[in-house]
């Protein structure tokens, strides 16, 4: 058995892991770059190793830096969580010429999965369903037209090495072919070293079900039933359950042996997942879904897979490595209810689903269901690394209940302090279609302006707000808030009486006050258990929180938190922020009329102009990649191009001038 366990990640899958093997015993070692020195999977680990600074290709992903760190704590086994090495093949060879247990499957069976052409060739020949298309090693860009023309459009591109929805393009129509695969191939090359791709058929009204198979060293192997995960943006999942709605016995039957079939194939050990693309436009059909890819690791969605077979994935993981056999027979192994979880990301659904970053003011998630989460209030969203926060997930005996239960534990979970797709989340899981299971993986994108609609009302509640903790206004007892301040801004009549809640900080320690609204109409009786002489000097206003607020007849909680460039406002379910825009956070953020700024630490991955040339406002002038997404940055008006800054390949620091324009003296 594994005595000392190193988790070779960060963030919610390292806590995650950490759990699973202090259940089971073991002792934990963290690893953390210089960012992450007080992040949550550092405090939970019995021991922590710095392995290098923030930049991801030189800590979490430098092979040397986590071997030494093993070696240095006497660690006997490596768990990579998702992400980083975790699909690496060279980092499985050096845990096993360092004598380390790899949690996860040989280097082999990575290697067979690694690239999604090869992996299509072997299960080809493992008799499992490919979607059709060409796989084969010419690259010359007129024969890759050609084949798509022959497989037919609609046509996916996609990077053979890739992962996370990069490298992927699809194109409609023969007339974008050529630049949506010049672009698909510069965004493979930059993210994984290889500019190789694929042509794929697009299936129409395509749903993504995967089956969650698990592998020992004695030759069994098991599946756990299917998830689907067809709510995405960019590609990239959201929203995941199980089982999949509208699932049939058959289907699943011939689902689950494909995906057994394919895991033999490469003789798999411990836990993967093994993705189909999946024909919807006509119910579920035994002959309707097509391998996609395997993925050699735990994914992220393994929670709502827990839920609805009772096991622990992660400890089976910890066993299988050290020779275990799995605990259960297939025919032990059932479904049990229905699971849903939703990723809470720190990202702005208005901009695109740009990455945010930004500090976590406040964060209380509503215990209702399961919180897989690597953060804590007061915690800094970096740009460095993947800006997931949380995973909420809620187990129920229905679909519908299910789904309600986690629309209900977003709306009343409390995160602010930086853009996050909360509100997306409730908005799409309290979704008619998506409540009746009637979606394909378009379903984000055709909907989505009403996915992310936004209110005046909490606007104008965001600026009452900001009027009534003005630290002025809440000054003292010579000076009360008086409601007749508020009344002026013109929205504070849609409130009802109100008991608000303080927290407030003085000397830096934290103190709950009691603010109830006086029966005269002039101001507050503040009342608290712990501060005799309130208010004193050095008053920090925290948060508040109006517990009977009434807006449109409707009594619901709001809360507050004011910090010195935004205020941030919760109403119900939805939020707002007032003020300066964090920066980062979007796109607008970072330009200037006449220049483009960058909005976020980043490396630059083209650039599509030179001095001198005219450009029109809108148009792409450099692509920028920064937290695992690339983007394009714009002009914002007509010009031409006066100073050019940066070229493919640089690293810019967050605000660096890129790129300025001057006015077209020929417009
Ligand atoms: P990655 O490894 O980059 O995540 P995948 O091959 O797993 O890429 O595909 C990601 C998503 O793209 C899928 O979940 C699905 O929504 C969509 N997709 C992939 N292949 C197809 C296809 N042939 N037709 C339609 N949609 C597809």
């Amino acid at each position: 058995m594994i005595k000392t366990l190193l988790i070779a990640n960060r963030g919610e899958i390292a806590c995650r892991v950490i759990r699973s093997a202090k259940k089971l015993g073991m002792n934990t070692v963290a690893v953390y770059s210089t960012a992450d020195r007080n992040a949550q999977h550092v405090k939970q680990a019995d021991q922590a190793v710095c392995v290098g600074p923030a930049l991801a290709s030189e800590s979490y992903l430098s092979i040397n830096a986590i071997i030494d760190a093993a070696k240095k704590t006497g660690a006997d086994a490596i768990h990579p969580g998702y992400g980083f090495l975790s699909e690496n093949p060279e980092f499985v060879d050096a845990c096993v010429a360092n004598g380390i247990c790899f949690v996860g499957p040989s280097a082999a069976a990575m290697r067979a999965m690694g690239r999604k052409d090869a992996a299509k060739l072997l299960m080809e020949k493992a008799g499992v369903p490919v979607v059709p298309g060409y796989h084969g090693e010419n690259q010359d860009p007129e024969f890759l037209a050609e084949q798509a023309l022959e497989i037919g459009y609609p046509v996916l591109i996609k990077a053979r090495s890739g992962g996370g929805g990069k490298g992927m393009r699809r194109v409609d129509d023969a007339h974008d072919f050529a630049a949506s695969l010049e672009s698909a191939q510069r965004e493979a090359q930059a993210s994984f070293s290889d500019a190789h791709v694929l042509i794929e058929k697009y299936v129409s009204k395509p749903r993504h079900i995967e089956v969650q198979v698990f592998g020992d060293s004695h030759g069994n192997v098991v599946h756990l039933f299917e998830r689907d995960c067809s709510l995405q943006r960019r590609h990239q999942k959201v929203i995941e359950e199980a089982p999949a709605p509208g699932m049939t016995d058959d289907v699943r039957q011939a689902m689950t042996q494909a995906a057994v079939t394919a895991a033999r194939a490469i003789d798999y050990e411990g836990a993967g997942t093994i993705e189909f693309i999946v024909d919807g436009s006509a119910g579920l059909r035994t002959d309707g879904f097509w391998f996609m890819e395997m993925n050699t690791r735990l994914q992220v969605e393994h929670p709502v897979t827990e839920a609805i077979t009772g096991v622990d994935l992660v400890e089976w993981q910890l066993q299988a490595a050290s020779g275990g056999e799995i605990p259960k027979r297939q025919e032990e192994l059932t479904i049990q209810g229905h699971s849903v979880e939703a990723r809470l990301y720190a990202e702005d659904p208005v901009a695109g689903f740009l990455p945010a970053t930004g500090r976590l003011q406040y964060l209380d998630f509503a215990r209702s269901g399961r919180v897989d989460s690597g953060v804590v209030e007061g915690d800094e969203i970096l740009p460095y690394y993947d800006p997931l926060l949380a995973k909420l997930i809620t187990h129920s005996a229905d679909r519908l209940s299910a789904f309600r239960t986690l629309a209900d534990q977003l709306a009343t979970s409390k995160v602010l302090g930086t853009k996050t797709n909360r509100e997306f989340l409730w908005r799409l899981l309290s979704h008619d279609e998506v409540c009746s299971g009637d979606f394909d993986t378009s379903f984000i994108d055709v909907n989505l302006q009403s996915l992310i609609e936004q209110t005046n009302e909490a606007r104008l509640i965001a600026v009452a707000c900001h009027e009534l903790i003005n630290p002025s206004a809440l000054g003292g007892a010579d000076e009360p808030t008086t409601l007749a301040t508020a009344r002026q801004l013109g929205c504070w009549q849609i409130w009802g009486s109100c008991e608000r809640c303080i927290e407030v900080e003085i000397d830096d320690v934290a103190h709950t006050l009691r603010a109830i609204e006086s029966d005269k109409d002039d101001g507050w009786v503040i009342h608290s258990d712990s501060i005799d002489n309130y208010p004193k000097a050095g008053v920090h206003i925290k948060r508040l929180s109006f517990t009977r607020s009434i807006i449109d007849g409707v009594e619901c909680p709001v809360c507050v938190v004011p910090t010195d460039e935004q205020i941030h406002v919760q109403i119900g379910a939805q939020s707002a922020s007032y003020g300066r825009v964090v920066s980062g956070a979007g796109l607008s953020s970072g330009k200037t009329d006449d220049a483009i700024i960058a909005p976020m630490p980043g490396r630059i991955v083209a650039v599509h102009c030179n001095v001198g040339d005219a450009v029109s406002a809108g148009q792409a002038l450099i692509s920028m990649e920064a937290m695992k997404m690339e983007q394009d940055l714009c002009a914002s008006k007509e010009g031409v191009v006066e100073i050019l800054a940066v070229a493919a390949g640089d690293q810019v620091a967050q605000g660096d001038e890129l790129l300025r324009l001057a006015p077209d003296p020929d417009a």
